[in-house]
């Protein structure tokens, strides 16, 4: 038997899918290229972006055509589209065989093998064959925010962490397995285990500081990251534990959206503009070397030119590493599109977001300069034509030439010669020549 799954969206998604395939695996099913040759075939949806869903619906009703053709071919849809009202979803959808919500890919397992136990809700013996020395391991899923723009919490429900236990079984398989470095998901990674139990014998409950020196502690892995940071979650305690542990990567993603504090309460991002300083303040006071990224909202309902101008003068100040810019569009079904009025014209929101990475790429420009001639510590993640790549620490892509032997896996140092807003390019340090840093 054969299966095909198609992945739309975040690394959350492709992790499901992933664990869904070592599932299927596990049964002794086989991938197949294309749906027209699979008998099941597993759409895994997201809904972030209307585009996305369109995309997906699109794809649904292709699949329904090959079903028509195909006797036995069984359709599954999982993630974001499957929300808590699966009833609506059936009666528009009655050739689809499966339905599974975000993190549950294992109903689909169930529904092949109904007569199998195949374990609990995160399914921890079902981890996926690694396809490289890098990984996604989602630790906490949903998110309680509704900032007004975002779909999210109604589809993917409530902040819902894993145990330390159970994240660090799957590190270890992965880490078995030729994975270097981990990153660790969520919406807000920073909100990790505010609804575990507490600590046994402590009035507190476990954080991502105690899953950083958890994971610290598997000897073969080398690296941790994590992904999305939110303000409002983060604590000096977790920054302390990025500075402190030598294997948490020393960069933060921290989505800031908009830099003024009218836009940012109609966002209902839950905090000012000054919280949002004060949260970068304190992450360069404790790990002064971290690199910063973040994500930004142009054209959001009703942003004036000075509003705007303070989103600029944020950026500017700051200097992020990188800054991933969005022009604003609403989302159906989210308070935004019900309640706030989408008033600017699309010429407008595309000036701006054009302004926003003219910004970004003189200030990356500088400081990807400053680290010319410095050596800088790479996972080594790809190889073509005598040209390998991977990241630093700092999340910064690096393409370097070095002789032989050099494995993908392998952690080096890159003594850098030329640097560009978007990469840094050098010379691997030979093992016994002195690095500078
Ligand atoms: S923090 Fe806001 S933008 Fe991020 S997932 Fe939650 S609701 Fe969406």
């Amino acid at each position: 038997m054969r299966y095909h799954i198609w992945t739309e969206g975040c690394q959350m998604n492709e992790a499901d899918s992933e664990k869904l395939a070592a599932g299927l695996a596990k049964l002794g099913w086989e991938p197949a290229p294309k749906a027209d040759a699979a008998d099941l075939a597993v759409v895994n949806t997201c809904v972030v972006r209307q585009k996305a869903e369109d995309r997906a619906v699109g794809y649904m009703w292709h699949l329904r055509k090959l079903k028509e053709s195909r006797e036995g071919m069984q359709i599954a849809v999982m993630g974001c589209l499957v929300g808590p009202r699966t009833e609506e979803l059936r009666k528009r959808f009655p050739f689809v065989d499966v339905w599974a919500r975000p993190q549950s890919f294992d109903v689909v397992i169930r529904h092949l093998m109904p007569a199998n136990d195949l374990g609990g809700e995160f399914w921890p013996d079902t981890f996926p064959e690694p396809g490289g020395p890098t990984a996604f391991v989602p630790i906490v899923h949903g998110c309680n925010k509704f900032c007004t723009y975002c779909i999210v919490p109604y589809r993917r429900g409530r902040e819902k962490s894993r145990t330390i236990a159970d994240v660090r079984r799957e590190v270890t398989s992965l880490a078995s397995r030729g994975v270097r470095e981990v990153t660790l998901l969520g919406q807000t990674v920073e909100a990790y285990g505010k609804d575990l139990p507490e600590i046994a014998g402590s009035s507190r409950r476990p954080d991502l500081a105690d899953l950083f020196e958890s994971l610290s502690a598997l000897p073969e892995l080398q690296r941790i990251r994590f992904l999305t940071s939110y303000p409002r979650d983060m604590t000096d305690r977790i920054i302390r534990s990025v500075a402190g542990e030598p294997k948490v990567c020393e960069h933060f993603n921290i989505p800031v959206q908009a830099g003024d504090n009218e836009v940012l309460a109609r966002m209902r991002r839950g905090y000012e503009i000054e919280e949002f300083l004060d949260c970068v303040g304190r992450i360069r006071e404790h790990a002064p070397q971290a690199s910063l990224s973040t994500d930004v909202i142009v054209g959001f309902c009703g942003e004036t030119e000075a509003q705007f101008g303070r989103t600029m003068d944020v950026l500017a100040r700051v200097r992020f590493d990188k800054v991933h810019v969005a022009a604003y569009s609403p989302r159906p079904g989210t308070i935004a599109w019900r309640n706030l009025d989408d008033d600017l014209p699309q010429e407008e929101k595309m000036r701006r977001l054009h302004a926003v990475e003219t910004l970004q790429e003189r200030i990356a420009t500088e400081i990807n300069a400053a680290l010319l001639h410095t050596t800088q510590e790479v996972l080594v993640e790809g190889e073509k034509d005598g040209t390998f790549t991977g990241r630093s620490r700092a999340n910064k892509l690096v393409h370097f030439r070095a002789e032989p032997p050099v494995a993908i896996g392998d952690l080096v140092d890159v003594r850098i010669a030329k640097t560009t807003p978007w990469s840094l390019q050098g010379e691997r340090v030979r093992a016994g020549a002195t690095a500078v840093v």
